[in-house]
């Protein structure tokens, strides 16, 4: 984001949060070079995906499930606001990309945990118990193990 006072390109992020309706959200902004702030409203992006769901049922695509999804896993850990905001506009642009019309909620369900196991892997295994619905230990073992094997590529 571009300084709206002298142009620099780099700006950090003071504060972020939702508006009241939901729809944009509200970025408090520092300008690397002139250290001036500003407010910027960024809407999010329209996506029409229709999520089906597992029991068959079509529901309209929303980050905000996604972000707060992503928070919960998050609870009590190292990771701001920001960064999974970030993850939330990368699975959206990732979902718009696919170019389709219907995606089934496991996919997005997998994107997440892509995100997740990038930013935080305590996170990353609570999504995936969650998500995954663990049943037995074994299973739960083979995706921590699995996230091992990953760390050593
Ligand atoms: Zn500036």
């Amino acid at each position: 984001m571009k300084c709206h006072f002298c142009g620099a390109e780099d700006t950090k992020v003071i504060d972020s949060r939702p508006t009241e309706d939901g729809t944009s959200i509200r970025r408090r902004r520092e300008c690397i070079e002139c250290k001036k702030r500003f407010t910027t409203y960024e809407k999010y992006e329209e996506n029409n995906t229709m999520v089906i769901k597992k029991d068959g049922t079509r529901e309209l695509f929303n980050p905000s499930k996604v972000l707060s999804g992503m928070v919960k896993s998050c609870e009590k850990r190292p990771v701001s606001m920001d960064i999974l905001e970030d993850a939330v506009s990368r699975i959206e642009r990732k979902i718009m990309t696919m170019g389709v019309r219907e995606i089934p909620s496991r996919m997005i369900g997998e994107c997440i945990m892509d995100e997740l196991k990038q930013i935080d892997q305590v996170a990353y295994v609570r999504f995936a118990s969650v998500y995954r619905e663990f049943t037995d230990l074994d299973s739960f073992y083979e995706a921590i193990n699995k996230l091992k094997n990953d760390n050593q590529k």
